[in-house]
């Protein structure tokens, strides 16, 4: 029945979790996946979600109908709003097409499956070094090629921001760029607003696409509009003249991991004609819901709903304000604590790196012998790439994971 069916590896990461939840040991630890634990260690639902999720099954006319092939319209109003900016020139000049997808996955896919079709420039994607290993598949399976520009600069534990610029400007004019605007995954390591500026104006000048991935908003520094600061800019300063795409997951920051919420924002550039844009709008709208129809025919409402109750609701959006807040700082703390403790230690080594990464994710320079070592001997689970998921410390266990990092390093 099947031409030769080819078993393939385990994904790494859940390889890595399946390790991890089969492990007897107690005193096991948790750094692999990217998913928030609170204090105890705890999946956290945030107190946001919990009022959210409240007022919106009391509310009139709750139901469970389908949504439109578009998606739940109050929510992708409020998604790119709170993306984009309330005085976004996207905003005020009506430039955008929003689809709900699946998470920022599915928004990724839709991009990639879209450009596949329609872009008339130079079918590569442009992928940082390291990148989320899923963009590889995500883009590859779609049909597009991919490359990469430089990123981590492992000598010096910081952003090749020359390699990177430099790539950019050598790539072939007109070519797909994805960025990650915060919290990079996997270094942790976000370029400077003057370095961001750089960026924009080599993607500008060489009539590029950037791809913004945005999976972190607010759970990087607890600031909604720093952590967008990079989107906001690259629209409003009009200088990018093909249009801007961003793919928005609201798995971390409004901790609805399995939910799959999420939208596709596509931005058409300043100066078309009302009439162009209008039909232009129509015709890529037309797309991303054949698209969404033939795969899904129409999104999931329960979270969307949920979703646009905690960014519209002014009591539940303050308490999301705070509950960003909660997250992050929970995570700065223990990134100083680690830091501090391997100092403590005489590690060898330097471990500012640490603290100068932000959002989830630190690169710790770890070897992947170092990993293996740590996961057999100490029960400490983390990427083979040194990859540590920041917010799996706690107060309870930060102690154990930096006597074991400084084992491992010496051995
Ligand atoms: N992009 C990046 C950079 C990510 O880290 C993630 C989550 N790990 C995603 C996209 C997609 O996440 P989700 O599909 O759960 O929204």
């Amino acid at each position: 029945y099947f031409t030769e069916i080819k078993q393939l590896p385990p994904d790494p990461l859940f390889g890595l979790k399946a390790r991890y939840t089969a492990d007897p040991r107690s005193d096991k630890v948790d750094l692999g996946i990217g998913a928030y634990r609170d204090n105890n260690g705890k999946p956290w639902i945030l107190p946001a979600v919990r009022g959210a999720e409240k007022k919106l099954i009391e509310s009139p006319g709750y139901n469970h109908e389908y949504l439109g092939i578009s998606g739940y319209e109050p929510f992708l109003t409020a998604a790119a709003e709170v993306i984009l900016g309330a005085n976004s020139r996207a905003i005020s000049e009506s430039a955008i097409v929003s689809q709900q997808s699946l998470s920022g996955t599915g928004a990724l896919h839709l991009v990639a499956v879209f450009l596949n079709e329609f872009f008339a420039g130079n079918k590569t994607v442009y992928l940082s070094k390291p990148t989320w290993a899923n963009h590889h598949s995500v883009f590859l399976s779609a049909g597009l090629k991919v490359d990469t520009y430089p990123y981590w600069d492992a000598e010096n534990k910081k952003l090749d921001i020359e390699g990177f610029v430099s790539t950019i400007q050598n790539a072939p004019q007109g070519s797909i760029i994805l960025l990650h605007p915060c919290a990079h995954n996997p270094t942790g390591l976000d370029p400077t607003p003057a370095e961001w500026n750089r960026i924009l104006d080599a993607i500008a000048e060489r009539k590029h696409l950037p791809i913004f991935d945005s999976a972190y908003q607010g759970f990087a520094s607890g600031s909604l509009e720093k952590d967008a600061a990079s989107i906001r800019t690259a629209i409003d300063s009009g200088k990018i003249s093909s249009p801007i795409f961003v793919c928005q997951s609201f798995a971390k920051n409004v901790g609805m991991y399995g939910e799959r919420v999420g939208a596709l924002h596509v931005i058409l550039p300043a100066g078309e004609s009302a009439e162009s844009k209008e039909t232009l709008k129509s015709a890529i709208k037309s797309q991303l819901n054949k698209l969404t129809r033939s795969e899904i025919s129409n999104p999931p409402a329960y979270g969307a709903k949920i979703v646009a109750t905690v960014l519209t609701d002014p009591e539940s959006r303050k308490q999301w304000e705070e509950d960003l807040v909660t997250m992050s700082s929970r995570i700065i703390k223990m990134r100083n604590e680690l830091k501090l403790k391997l100092i403590g230690l005489g590690t060898p080594g330097t471990w500012d790196h640490i603290t100068n990464q932000t959002g989830m994710f630190s690169f710790t320079g770890l070897t992947p012998d170092m990993a293996e070592r740590l996961e057999k001997v100490h029960g400490v689970y983390l990427m083979s790439s040194g990859r540590a998921s920041v917010a799996g410390l706690n107060d309870g266990n930060v102690d154990k994971v930096a006597r074991a990092f400084d084992e491992v390093i010496r051995f």
